[in-house]
């Protein structure tokens, strides 16, 4: 687990506490948006992308909130998330 002072905690705890997550393909939040960041370390995502920049992550099922892979795998013991699928 992440040690209490890890640079990627902002209080996501608010938000982020046992929330379902399901991974998939980056889908926009809302149309005219074109990209969001990880959650926790500001990664970023994209529908289509250059090196550096995800296509895939877990998202809140509204897509609103994203986390990468690493991150998903570093906090999900802390934050107790419910995995809707789980294909990546
Ligand atoms: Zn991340």
């Amino acid at each position: 687990m992440p040690s209490p002072d890890d640079w990627r905690r902002q209080g996501q705890e608010r938000y982020l506490k046992r929330v379902a997550l399901g991974w998939r393909k980056y889908i926009p939040y809302r149309k005219g948006w074109d990209h969001d960041h990880c959650a926790f370390c500001g990664a970023k995502f994209m529908e289509s992308a250059d090196q550096d920049i995800l296509t895939e992550g877990y998202a809140t099922d509204d897509n609103y909130r994203w986390v990468c892979r690493q991150c998903f795998e570093d906090f999900r013991d802390e934050f107790e998330w419910k995995v809707t699928n789980k294909t990546g």
